[in-house]
């Protein structure tokens, strides 16, 4: 009987069809699974010597030195801290393209965690003389939760980057609320800079992998172009958004939004401090 025959025939190919897609992700498994154990473990092998470069340059720069040695030990640091954050970055990614980034979810100070990541780049900042200036408004929220240290990973490199990408002028980190409930804020962070500016045509790949405006910029101010990928998908996992604007030649504006749900139950106190 031909139908039978045929119906026989289609039914088969797609049970093929269905093994080889089933072998095809199996095989994309394994492999990212290689990948991953391959990254972990080669991340702790060049960790290892590394840190112990950094320290005892760190233990050099403590002895008396004249400033030319002084100079080529600091860079010998800088550089191994910038190696640090390239493996970081590196091994951020493989992580979330793997669903495995873990997100934490607790009660925090955010208006602490704000001046502490600001206070700590205001030493990049100060280095270039430039102004770096943090404006919370006071509706914003003291205590929410969240994940902290997600945060401030997205702030350093949103701050990091309007910083290196600035020569003269100021970085102005400014939060806001956007929408407001009794237990939820969704809270606008709000990074601008009188930098360099991003080209138009170019705006639009910042936050691909690798990806830097210019084909020079890598090689002027340094980076791998990873920090806004890694940016991008975080935000994404904690549910925000992220835009940027940016006029070529006067600076950029990168504006966050997320949502954090409040903590009532403790009465913590606004900080602010003195940057
Ligand atoms: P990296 O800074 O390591 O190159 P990022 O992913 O952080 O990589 O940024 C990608 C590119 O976006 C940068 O190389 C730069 O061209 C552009 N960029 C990011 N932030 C700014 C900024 N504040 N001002 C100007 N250009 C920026």
């Amino acid at each position: 009987n031909n139908t039978y025959i045929s119906i026989g025939t289609d039914i088969t190919s797609k049970i093929n069809e269905q093994i080889e897609l089933k072998k095809a992700k199996e095989t994309a498994e394994a492999s990212l699974k290689v990948k991953d154990e391959f990254l972990a473990n080669m991340s702790h092998e060049i960790r290892t010597p590394l840190n112990a470069v950094i320290g005892f340059t760190d233990l050099l720069l403590e002895t008396s030195l004249n400033a030319e040695q002084r100079a080529h030990l600091e860079t010998m640091k800088n550089s191994g801290e910038i190696l640090n954050s390239i493996i970081s970055n590196v091994l951020d990614l493989s992580k979330l393209d793997s669903n495995k980034l873990e997100i934490e979810y607790i009660s925090f100070n955010l208006h602490k965690k704000l001046y502490e990541v600001v206070k700590l780049m205001k030493i990049r900042a100060d280095e270039k003389n430039l102004s770096l200036q943090l404006f919370i408004n006071t509706d914003i929220p003291t205590q929410v939760f969240g994940d902290p240290t997600r945060l401030s990973q997205i702030l350093l490199n949103l701050i990091g980057n309007a910083i290196k990408f600035t020569n003269e002028g100021s970085v102005t980190v400014k939060v806001h609320l956007v929408e407001d409930s009794d237990k939820k804020a969704k809270i606008n962070f709000e990074i601008s800079d009188t930098g360099i500016g991003i080209v138009s045509n170019k705006i639009n790949t910042v936050f691909g992998a690798f990806n830097q405006a210019k084909s020079d910029t890598s090689r002027i101010y340094g980076g791998t172009g990873l920090g806004l990928t890694i940016v991008k998908k975080i935000v994404k996992l904690l549910k925000g958004t992220i835009e940027v604007e940016s006029t070529f030649g006067k600076g950029s504006v990168f504006n966050l939004n997320l949502p954090f749900e409040k903590d009532t139950s403790t009465t913590s106190k606004v900080v602010e401090e003195v940057l």
